[in-house]
């Protein structure tokens, strides 16, 4: 499959192929589409997969851009790891917001979620997710999927697609 087939906004194709990108990786062509679609997934990928790009460009494509309130928000494991999303999703299109207010947040992208969980963030990962409407639809990134994982997308998620790359 191509980026052409993914029906993306003129200006998101354009910064994909700035960034460099001329053909999907495996992940990106199982799983964005679904995501935009806005079917909570599970993608059981490690880093080196273009798992950042994967949710980067689902996000970009379902933002509503009339709209200035914060509408997805992307969990990692490491501030370095936030700041890097920060960077791809800076380069693929031109989105700066300062406040947060969650009522209008209609994703959550888990990345690195077993690493966030050896981390130590469970409680965390549970407050934020209470604070977020209930139809907010979840994205989860793990490279391994152990029973917190489990009970994370049993508690957060509904008929997610799991994707194994
Ligand atoms: P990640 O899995 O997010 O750590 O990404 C690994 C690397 O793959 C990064 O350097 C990305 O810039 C690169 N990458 C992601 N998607 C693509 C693509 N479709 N074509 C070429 N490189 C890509």
């Amino acid at each position: 499959d191509k980026f052409k087939n993914m029906s993306l906004r003129e200006e998101l194709m354009r910064g994909i192929f700035a960034y460099g990108f001329e053909k999907p990786s495996a992940i990106q062509q199982r799983a964005i589409k679904p995501v935009i679609k806005g079917r909570d997934v599970i993608a059981q990928a490690q880093s080196g997969t273009g798992k950042t790009a994967t949710f980067s460009i689902a996000i970009l494509q379902s933002l509503d851009l009339t709209m200035r309130e914060t509408q997805v928000l992307c969990l990692s494991p490491t501030r370095e790891l936030a700041v890097q999303i920060q960077k791809v999703i800076l380069a693929l299109d031109m989105i700066r917001r300062r406040a947060l207010r969650t009522r209008a947040v209609k994703m959550l992208v888990l990345d690195e979620a077993d690493e966030m969980l050896n981390k130590g963030f469970k409680e965390q990962i549970y407050d934020v997710y209470r604070f977020l409407p209930p139809s907010t639809q979840v994205v989860l990134i793990s490279a391994t999927l152990p029973h917190e994982i489990l009970e994370i997308t049993s508690k957060f998620m509904t008929d997610p697609i799991r994707i194994l790359v």
